[in-house]
């Protein structure tokens, strides 16, 4: 496997400017005649597949859901970054690009970083162009507030709903481009694989997941913008429909899977209340703006927090950070409420929970200003757990909510198959080992809007049309491939005396072992434990597991089986990346590789690369190849909230 990052030559600054300037260009006149299929329609593939139709190309574009508008990145609550300045206190495009590589640990690449940072102020005049209603203040200029891991205010923001009114301004222009001819909807596909001749993209396998038809879609290009796969650990903030199977099947053909283990637990969600639980609530990291972060002074102490005096809490990220403190980056917030919670100090029935306290802001700013900010947040809170975080402090715990991981791309955001981009958090992106909060909107837009209109372009231009006819070969051996897995795992309908069992079982152990030995912290013995319980899990799930219905209906628990028989393959690699990096580093602690503070200890020396994984048939383990990081811009620091 070839990993080469094509990175422009020339100053940091001037590398995005190089490479469109070298880029090769597609006749108007000619655009019309590619074909280019857009997976997800989520913020990255919206963005793109509008942008691209708006150049004049020929753009089918696929989802899950019944509207393209219901895509994950709906849920995005607190914000989008961008290096504006317009708050006057210091930033810059190198201070938003050297917050981003340091918060991700050095663990990305600075060209890429960079050209982030550039084009995000594109991205705010793009929206509001659009129509995006951002928050303003009182004059019409746009306000910002601040999130984690900066010390200026540059994240932009719609109430607690940026997300989906960044959606609705994506939809709204992908929908200009329906009407116009040049982009054709299709809801309710989920891409079951990818058609590979040559080494080239052309073409995906869907399940129609209202008939249940499998269905052959032919292209010159295919753009993956399928999302992160946080739900390998079951419980998790994203939307219960967030899955691997894209990238995972695209990983299958020849693509390369970039850093699986690097996944983000967010540390400001709703606590796990019960076993029956299927998804957890995130509460926006904007909340850490006002809120306070404690936990009682005294192990086991159990009083009502009204009742705990200002002396006996224990303020710890203000204590052990000062020069951040409540708005330390994710990471370092989860790990502290971590470790406060092991050393006996966690409140509520669980003890895995800490205080998020807005009384000083109230007292401070007024209830009707904190209202203003976060209201529905709170009332979402309310309703979910019935107290009323304006009176009592909210409790929050971290939970899986984001994957830095995921199929690598070069700088064009092409992946180790020509043809085959991949854009949005299904890449394995521009975060590092951490993603700071507000980055993703960023990426998924900087990708969609700005870089792929660009090299797509290139692309087409120096490999030329390469679309099959969807009775070639390699339609039909993809399609029964895939029936032949549809068939599988429909196998199970006897009643075996009682040993079935349904697919959430097998999903929940999947996801409890990947938290237990995967998630924050993580070591060698427990590491490999997981190695030796994921064929397991695996094997029993494809010998017991049962699915109600037939595969040529609707048929949601068939849906769900799919996901987590991929999820069951990817986990393997995702536990064998934890195991070889063997450093701490942004999200995720080695706890062989600590500072005596417990922070996370870099290993630079042998680590200061991206992991590459690549496919060698299911009766091989996968081959490890690695792109080493350059730092020029930057030197690498061991990274300091204090
Ligand atoms: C609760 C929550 C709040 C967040 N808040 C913020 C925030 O404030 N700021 C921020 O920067 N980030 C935030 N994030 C992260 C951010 O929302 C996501 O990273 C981002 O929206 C991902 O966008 P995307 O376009 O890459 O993918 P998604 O929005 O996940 O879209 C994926 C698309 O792919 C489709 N798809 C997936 N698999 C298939 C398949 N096999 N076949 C066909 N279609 C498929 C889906 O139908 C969907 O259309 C938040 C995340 C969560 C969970």
């Amino acid at each position: 496997m070839q990993l080469d990052p094509r990175i422009p030559p020339g100053p940091l600054a001037e590398q995005w400017d190089n490479c469109r300037f070298a880029n090769k260009l597609v006749n108007p006149a000619n655009k019309r005649k590619f074909t280019i299929i857009v997976v997800g329609t989520g913020l990255a593939g919206a963005s793109a597949a509008a942008s691209l139709a708006e150049l004049g190309y020929n753009v089918l574009s696929f989802c899950i859901q019944d509207s393209p508008r219901r895509a994950h990145s709906i849920a995005a609550q607190g914000g989008i970054n961008a290096a504006k300045n317009y708050q006057n206190d210091g930033d810059s495009i190198f201070r938003l690009f050297y917050d981003t590589i340091k918060g991700g640990d050095f663990r990305s690449r600075e060209a890429n970083v960079y050209r982030l940072a550039q084009i995000s102020n594109n991205i705010i005049d793009q929206c509001v162009a659009l129509g995006v209603p951002f928050a303003r203040e009182y004059g019409g200029t746009l306000a910002n507030r601040s999130f984690g891991g900066a010390q200026v205010s540059r994240t932009f923001y719609a109430r607690g709903q940026t997300g989906q009114q960044l959606l609705l301004g994506a939809y709204s222009a992908l929908m200009r481009q329906a009407a116009a001819s040049r982009v054709k909807i299709f809801p309710r596909r989920e891409m079951m694989d990818l058609v590979v001749r040559d080494n080239r993209a052309r073409g995906i396998i869907c399940r129609n997941l209202v008939n249940g038809r499998l269905e052959r879609y032919s292209g010159d290009a295919v753009v993956l913008a399928t999302g992160g796969y946080g739900n390998v650990f079951y419980l998790s903030t994203n939307a219960m429909a967030c899955n691997v199977t894209a990238a995972w099947r695209a990983y299958r053909r020849g693509a390369g899977f970039a850093n699986p283990c690097f996944v983000q637990i967010h540390p400001t969600c709703i606590p796990v209340h019960g076993d029956y639980q299927s998804k957890l609530t995130l509460m926006s990291e904007s909340l850490r703006n006002d809120g306070r972060v404690w936990v009682p002074k005294n192990p086991g102490d159990r009083r009502d927090p009204a009742d705990i005096p200002e002396e006996e809490r224990d303020y710890y990220l203000e204590r052990r950070y000062p020069s951040f403190g409540n708005l330390v980056p994710r990471d370092v917030a989860s790990r502290n409420a971590k470790e406060v919670c092991d050393a006996g100090k966690g409140v509520g029935e669980t003890g895995l929970a800490v205080y998020l306290d807005f009384r000083d802001a109230i007292e401070r700013d007024g209830l009707d200003v904190i209202m203003k900010k976060y209201g529905n947040l709170f009332h979402m809170y309310e309703k979910i757990t019935a107290t009323d975080p304006t009176r009592t402090p909210m409790m929050i715990y971290p939970a899986v909510h984001y994957t830095m991981g995921g199929l690598w791309v070069d700088y064009h955001l092409m992946s180790t198959i020509d043809g085959l981009f991949v854009l949005g958090e299904a890449n394995f992106s521009d975060h590092g080992a951490n993603r700071l909060g507000a980055s993703a909107l960023m990426q998924g837009l900087a990708d969609g809007y700005f870089i792929i209109p660009y090299t797509m372009g290139n692309y087409l231009a120096s490999a030329g049309p390469g679309s099959l006819d969807t009775d070639h070969d390699g339609f039909r051996e993809a399609e029964s491939a895939v029936q032949e897995r549809l068939n599988r795992l429909m196998r199970n309908q006897d009643a075996r005396g009682g040993k079935l069992q349904t697919i959430d079982h097998y999903h929940r152990r999947l996801g409890k072992l990947l938290w237990d030995h995967c998630g924050m912290a993580r070591n060698r013995a427990g590491l490999r434990h997981a190695l030796d319980r994921i064929p397991e899990i695996r094997e029993e799930f494809w010998e017991n597991s049962y699915i109600p219905g037939s595969s040529q209906e609707l048929n949601q628990s068939l849906e769900r089986a799919g996901r987590v028989a991929d999820f069951l393959e990817f986990a393997e690699i995702m536990v064998l990346d934890a195991l070889e990096r063997e450093e701490s580093c942004g999200c995720h602690l080695r706890e062989e590789s600590q500072t005596e503070e417990h922070e996370a200890k870099r290993d630079d020396e042998h680590y200061a690369h991206v992991a590459v994984w690549e496919n060698q048939g299911a009766d091989s383990p996968p081959a490890l190849h690695r792109e080493p990081l350059r730092f020029e811009n930057v030197t690498p620091s061991q990274r300091s909230y204090k």
